[in-house]
């Protein structure tokens, strides 16, 4: 039958028509129920995740380093987001954050390990420093392996939940980011992989979505424009005539979290318009592709 937005709190939080055609028991909102931690969940693909969660229902905790930002956006939503300050490299703040959130919520379903940082500038291995390196392995790897774990603490017992990671499109093409980057997210990737061999057998699931390059806060003032970044990004991609928001990953990470994905362990989903299987230089020479 039809029926306007059943088990919702209000109807703005709809992400169907109201007329929406519902089959049985079907649930419109696709994480009623489900209480999510969204790191670096104060800007780009974990601010637009957070927004998703919550509208098909989800209690989300922003957990991140921006004060200011993560606050301001747990404000707005009301009272199933709430804002936790967490260093992720700071494995007594991801204690507190796990904790903190059970506590309020009585559970945690959903740990997406999300922060990240870039090192810059793009270039040689020559001019990288191990400090570059250390830096971005400490909030990549580390901050990615504490989530995880303290997520599973709770997640083992209760015999189910989800973990999943952003990692990149740069753990399946080489050249496309900094050494430092890359080999973080090479780490995030087999990281995930290996948490879905062990934690398969308590229900819990866990994946990655890689994207590629998408214009967000890590992006930012790198002597561009969002917009002329975004046209750099239009050039390069082998999808034409879409570009990749932060928007567009958050529907996959809902897919990933979501029952849909119910039986998805394992997977690195990559979100990159083909870019990573394409190797153009055969079409071009063949005069194929431009
Ligand atoms: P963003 O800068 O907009 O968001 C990242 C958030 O992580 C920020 O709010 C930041 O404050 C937070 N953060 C940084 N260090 C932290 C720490 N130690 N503890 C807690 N929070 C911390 O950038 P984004 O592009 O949305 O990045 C999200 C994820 O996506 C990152 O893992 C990034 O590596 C990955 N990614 C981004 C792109 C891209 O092109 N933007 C492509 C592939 C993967």
């Amino acid at each position: 039958g039809y029926s306007s937005c059943i088990a919702a709190p209000s109807t703005d939080r709809c992400i169907f028509p109201v007329k929406a055609k519902v089959h049985g028991d079907s649930i419109l909102f696709r994480l009623q129920g489900k209480v999510a931690i969204v790191t670096g969940g104060a800007s780009g693909i974990g601010e637009s995740t957070t927004h998703l969660f919550w509208k098909n229902g989800a209690k989300v905790v922003i957990a991140d380093i921006q004060d200011e930002l993560g606050q301001a956006i747990s404000d707005k939503l009301g009272e199933n987001v709430c804002y936790i300050h967490c260093d992720v490299s700071n494995e007594e703040e991801v204690i507190n954050l796990v904790d903190t959130t059970v506590a309020n919520f009585g559970h945690l379903d959903i740990m997406f390990n999300n922060a990240g940082i870039v090192d810059r500038p793009f270039g040689s291995i020559l001019d990288t420093t191990k400090s570059d390196l250390e830096q971005v392995l400490r909030v990549n790897v580390v901050g990615s392996f504490l989530g995880a774990k303290h997520a599973a603490r709770v997640m083992v017992p209760q015999r189910r939940g989800c973990i999943l990671f952003t990692a990149s499109a740069c753990a399946s093409i080489a050249g496309m980011a900094t050494h430092s980057y890359a080999v973080s997210k090479h780490g995030v990737v087999g990281l995930s992989k290996n948490l879905a061999a062990e934690l398969g057998q308590y229900g819990v699931r866990v994946n990655c979505i890689s994207p590629s390059g998408l214009v967000t806060g890590s992006t930012a003032g790198q002597g561009a424009t969002p917009e002329q970044l975004e046209a750099g990004l239009r050039k390069l991609g082998n999808l034409k005539g879409k570009i990749l928001r932060a928007e567009d990953v958050a529907k996959a990470v809902l897919y990933l979290a979501s029952d849909d994905g119910g039986y998805v362990s394992g997977h690195n989903l990559v979100l990159d318009g083909g870019f990573s299987v394409v190797n153009p230089t055969i079409l071009k020479a063949v005069g194929l592709i431009q």
